[in-house]
C-alpha cells in the first residue's frame, strides 16, 4: 500500500477548499493500493482554514494562533494508518507545513521557501517509510 496526500488526488481539502490535482497524479489514479490522508484534516482542522507555516518546532497560523496540536495529531494519525497497511511509501504534497518533503514556507507568510520536511513527513520518516514527491515518483516511474 502506499499513502497519498488527499489533495494530489484532487480532494479539496487544501487551506482554501481547493486540491493540488496535476497532469502527474493521474499516474496514481488507476492504483487500487492507493490510501488517500490529509493530516490535516485528520487533526481536526475545518476545511477551508487558516493557512499556517512551521516556525521552527511550532506552526502557527496567519491570524497568529499556535496550532501545532492538530498538526502533532494528524501526523500521528496519519502513521497509524501507516503503520496498520504495511505502508512503505508516501507521496505527498511538497511545500506543505504537514506534508511538504523538501521545502517548506519560512513561517513568515510572505511566499519565502526554505529546507524543511512537515510534521507528518517528518513522523513518517522517522519510523522508516520513504517519503517522495509526486515529481518524483512520477520520474522514478516513467525511468523504470
Ligand atoms: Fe494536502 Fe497534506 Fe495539506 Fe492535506 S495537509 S491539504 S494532504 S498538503
Amino acid at each position: 500500500m502506499i499513502l497519498v496526500s488527499a489533495c494530489l488526488l484532487g480532494e479539496n481539502v487544501k487551506y482554501n477548499g481547493g486540491n493540488n490535482l496535476s497532469e502527474m497524479s493521474h499516474i496514481l489514479m488507476n492504483r487500487e493500493d492507493v490510501i488517500s490522508i490529509c493530516p490535516e484534516v485528520l487533526g481536526g482542522l475545518p476545511t477551508p482554514r487558516i493557512p499556517a507555516e512551521r516556525r521552527n518546532m511550532q506552526v502557527i497560523n496567519k491570524a497568529g494562533e499556535d496550532v501545532t496540536t492538530y498538526f502533532e495529531r494528524g501526523a500521528q494519525k496519519t502513521l497509524d494508518i501507516a503503520l496498520k497497511n504495511g505502508v512503505k511509501i508516501a507521496i505527498l504534497q511538497e511545500r506543505s507545513p504537514s506534508c511538504g518533503v523538501h521545502q517548506i514556507y519560512d513561517g513568515s507568510f510572505s511566499d519565502v521557501l526554505v529546507d524543511g520536511s512537515g510534521y507528518t513527513t517528518k513522523l513518517l520518516q522517522k519510523h522508516g517509510i520513504k517519503v517522495m514527491t509526486l515529481k518524483e515518483y512520477y520520474d522514478s516511474y516513467r525511468n523504470k
